[in-house]
């Protein structure tokens, strides 16, 4: 290969890497090779099969177009395999035509011709799914006030066909602990399954991030991508777990591969994703510009139907296990925190009553969840509500404490908001921050040491903050 090549190559990387994005060039482009150089055709070779089938799909004439700026004699890109085994190979493998996309174009001219010379096969058991609980499935979840939103959605997910056009993309589900999101994703999954036509592969966080780095370990991240890429549905459970740099980078990628290809991408978290402090922007705001749906906390009423149906599926291996109505709103009533301990309490009930043969009674219930009942958790309160209580009572609005208009009718305001996201949420000064318009740190702690000393000087004030606390805790 001469220099001259070398240097248009590098030129023809930089008119890709500016068409498509830096995102998309790492993903896809950065393992392309030249290979040779032959008057009107260019011989490219990536090291995986998968890599040559979706450039092949997505951006054949892309790269085409990209030669042809520096080499207007250029009408052919072959594309080709690489293997580490290649001079080894046998004779067997030699060129192919493989599944030659010869479309028309607008111009009249053949599409650009790609060839595969050496078929790989690509590991695509780098990827186990995150166990699934059998029990999870849409038959089992109860449908309430605060879940029958986020349930409709995950419904029209996985009720999709392979091709359909995805509605909302990503599907983010958040809501605090024990209130139904790994049933809902685990629902997704097994009905997505189900049919066997769509692939779809659910995940924690955790188990893409050791995933991934025991991938790395053993030098098959690539594998593993393209295992992640090839599915049509990834559901990822407790996002708020995924930390460290590279981690996320991959995340991010993979995501926008995904979503950019149409697939499916379904998550859940305990928090909104403005909320995941330790993900950068970008993913931030791919993350909300889907859909995203809260589960509030569970109503009696929803956990009547949740006790119900528990019973019933423990009735289905326990024929004479029966709890009497006066019991269930006992406990509809008392255990308010979440699904597990509902699901917990049928269970005791469970074990008493066949343990010592005896039918549940009232008094039983009180005696054995008495620990499952516990004081009201304080609500988890965002920063948003805060904004936007704050703009209310003052009468400006949530874009004037984010702006950086310092009139004394909103820097009060803004200061007063600071003040009550670092006392009433556990954010850190630097993400309330940038919660407020992206403000330093040093500004939000200014403003809290702030309103520190007007509230112990200033009755009315005090008065004020207390009101505010009052209304966003109710
Ligand atoms: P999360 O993942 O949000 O912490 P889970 O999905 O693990 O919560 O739910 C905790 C328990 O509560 C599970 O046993 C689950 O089946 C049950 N549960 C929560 N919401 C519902 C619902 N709407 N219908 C039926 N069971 C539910
Ligand atoms: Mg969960």
């Amino acid at each position: 290969m001469t220099n001259t090549e070398q240097d248009r190559w590098s030129r023809v990387k930089g008119r890709l890497r500016s068409s498509v994005g830096e995102d998309v060039y790492t993903s896809w482009f950065a393992r392309m090779d030249l290979e040779s150089v032959e008057q009107e055709s260019v011989r490219l070779s990536v090291p995986t099969r998968f890599l040559k089938s979706w450039i092949q799909a997505h951006y054949a004439e892309r790269v085409l177009t990209c030669w042809q700026a520096e080499m207007p004699e250029v009408h052919r890109v072959d594309l080709t395999v690489r293997t580490a085994m290649r001079c080894a190979a046998p004779a067997k493998e030699a060129p192919a035509p493989v599944d030659a996309r010869r479309a028309e174009r607008a111009d009249g001219r053949p599409a650009p011709e790609l060839r595969a010379t050496a078929p790989v096969s690509a590991s695509h058991d780098a990827l186990g799914g995150s166990p699934l609980d059998p029990r999870l499935t849409f038959g089992s979840f109860v449908i309430g006030r605060s879940n029958t939103l986020a349930h409709a959605a995950a419904r029209q997910v996985a009720e999709g066909r392979r091709g359909d056009a995805v509605m909302f993309n990503p599907l983010y589900i958040h809501a605090g602990v024990g209130l139904g999101k790994t049933h809902l994703l685990q629902a997704v999954t097994w009905a997505g399954n189900s049919g066997n036509e769509r692939k779809v592969l659910y995940l924690t966080a955790e188990k893409f991030m050791y995933g991934f780095v025991a991938a790395l370990k053993t030098q098959t991240a690539l594998a593993f991508k393209e295992a992640l890429r090839g599915i049509d549905v990834l559901v990822i459970d407790d996002l708020q777990f995924l930390q460290g740099k590279s981690t996320q980078a991959e995340f991010c990628h993979t995501l926008n591969a995904l979503i950019d290809a149409g697939r499916q991408v379904v998550i859940a978290a305990d928090r909104p994703p403005s909320d995941l402090e330790s993900l950068d922007d970008r993913v931030r705001s791919r993350l909300a510009g889907g859909l995203v749906v809260e589960m509030s906390s569970l109503g009696e009423e929803l956990r009547l139907g949740i006790l119900k149906s528990r019973v019933a599926a423990a009735r289905a291996h326990h024929a004479s296990f029966d709890v009497p109505e006066p019991v269930l709103d006992y406990l509809a009533r008392t255990i308010t925190h979440n699904g597990r301990d509902l699901e917990g309490a049928i269970n005791r009930l469970l074990a008493h009553s066949k343990l010592n043969a005896q039918p549940v009674t009232l008094e039983m219930a009180e005696r054995e969840v008495r620990d499952l009942i516990r004081p009201q958790e304080p609500k988890r309160i965002k920063i948003e509500d805060i904004q936007r209580v704050v703009a209310r009572q003052y009468n400006v609005s949530r874009s004037d404490l984010l702006s950086s208009r310092r009139t004394a009718n909103v820097v009060r305001p803004r200061q007063v908001a600071m003040y009550l996201a670092k006392t009433l949420t556990l954010r850190s000064l630097p993400e309330i921050g940038r919660r407020f318009g992206g403000r330093d740190h040093t500004t939000v702690l200014h403003a809290v040491r702030k309103i520190e000393a007007l509230v112990s000087k200033d009755a009315a004030l005090s008065e004020e903050v207390e009101s505010l606390k009052r209304q966003l805790q109710e």
